[in-house]
């Protein structure tokens, strides 16, 4: 590979001398679950993003999963969330037996269209017999969506709002708000790709209300009371593994710096690449975590042959939009098309923006794909 689209081995030589000793402990003690590094990562973690409350869970599916479960979600029950998107985000809702309505998105930020949600909530309320119960705001490529706008049309109707955060842990909203206190629940992901990635799966849940986070501990170990055999409710096996945990504590010495040099790498692409591709819009006073550098030209698929050829790192996400998958095309007839998701699958592109990256690394980027669309 002449630029790998993320370079985790680089990062493991920069932790590597903080990080073995970390193993080496857990190793040692031998408590592999909830052993002392979980609780002391959410602990920092809480505080990191201002959240009074960070569970450590296993994946980010079942993060997500879980606050739809916490916050009792079931059959009969509408929850909107954008087309465009991963997967799990649509995946958790119908598994508890719940329609998810996919709603289009922005084609510049490529999170969730405040006036297509609006619209579409009235149409659910109005014509389909489902009750609209909840909004999962996906802060795509690391950007936070815009939870204000999300927020006051949420309370218009009574909804409870979800931030799909797999991508956009470091992120910072407006008034220096972090990602974690955005949404009444935030899921996040340490997939070994996303902006904090552990190395295995992980993830976890924030929120600012004691009752809920009260409700995840006991939903990741089974539906548990504070009587490990007192079986409440119904739960899952979902905790975060304490070798996670401390992996996680290690990269967390070297996060802050990792998403300075996105940010950094973010705005010589923007410099160099306007006017050759459409590049990502930035809201005012919204720092992304820069997860993904995705841009957009008609020329993508010609785009992705040249970068290829070229040894440089690239990826569709998506290629498809969730309403077109075969698992949830059921939905489609209460909706209609949704065309700036079903465009933007056709013209995306993500390239790289990982932190190791040299600024020989970029130049070389830069040019193939100028070079690539002249
Ligand atoms: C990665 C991702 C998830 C799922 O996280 P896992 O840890 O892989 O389960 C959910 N939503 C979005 C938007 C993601 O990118």
């Amino acid at each position: 590979m002449a630029v790998a689209l993320i370079d985790l081995q680089a990062q493991r030589e920069v932790i590597r001398a903080d990080l073995e000793p970390r193993l080496s402990a857990v190793m040692a003690h031998g408590k592999f679950i909830l052993g002392p590094e979980v609780n002391e990562f959410e602990r920092e973690l809480a505080d990191k993003c201002g959240a009074r409350y960070c569970v450590g869970v296993s994946s980010g599916t079942d993060a997500l999963l879980m606050a739809l479960m916490a916050i009792g979600i079931s059959r009969g029950d509408a929850v909107f969330l954008p087309a465009f998107t991963f997967p799990a985000t649509a995946e958790v809702v119908a598994l508890l037996g719940a329609t998810p309505v996919f709603v289009d998105v922005n084609e510049g930020t490529f999170n969730i269209d405040s006036s297509h949600l609006h619209e579409t909530i009235i149409k659910i309320q109005k014509h389909s017999g489902l009750i609209p119960k909840a909004i999962m705001a996906v802060d795509l490529f690391g950007l936070p969506a815009a939870y204000d706008e999300i927020r006051a049309i949420a309370s218009e109707f009574g909804l409870r709002v979800i931030g799909d955060a797999a991508q956009s842990l470091g992120a910072e909203y407006l008034r220096g708000d972090k990602v974690g206190v955005l949404a009444d629940v935030t899921a996040t992901s340490f997939f070994p790709a996303k902006p904090l990635g552990c190395y295995g799966d992980g993830g976890a849940i924030f929120t600012d209300d004691e009752e809920l986070a009260a409700l995840f501990v006991s939903i990741r170990a089974h539906g548990k009371a504070s009587d490990r055999y007192d079986i409440v409710r119904l739960g899952l096996n979902a905790r975060l593994d304490t070798i996670q945990a401390a992996i996680l504590q290690s990269k967390m010495t070297v996060f802050d710096a990792e998403i300075e040099r996105r940010r950094a790498i973010s705005l010589k692409y923007d410099a160099a690449l306007s006017g050759y591709v459409h590049i990502p819009e930035k809201p005012e006073g919204i720092l992304s975590a820069w997860a993904q550098y995705t841009i957009r030209t008609e020329r993508r698929d010609h785009l992705k042959n040249v970068l290829s050829d070229a040894n440089i790192g690239n990826a569709i996400y998506y290629p498809k939009p969730l309403h077109h998958q075969t698992a949830y095309v059921q939905n489609t007839d209460i909706l209609s098309s949704l065309p700036v998701s079903e465009a933007l699958c056709k013209e995306v592109i993500s390239i790289p923006i990982h932190p190791y990256m040299s600024d020989n690394d970029i130049d070389m980027v830069v040019e193939t794909i100028k070079k690539g669309l002249h």
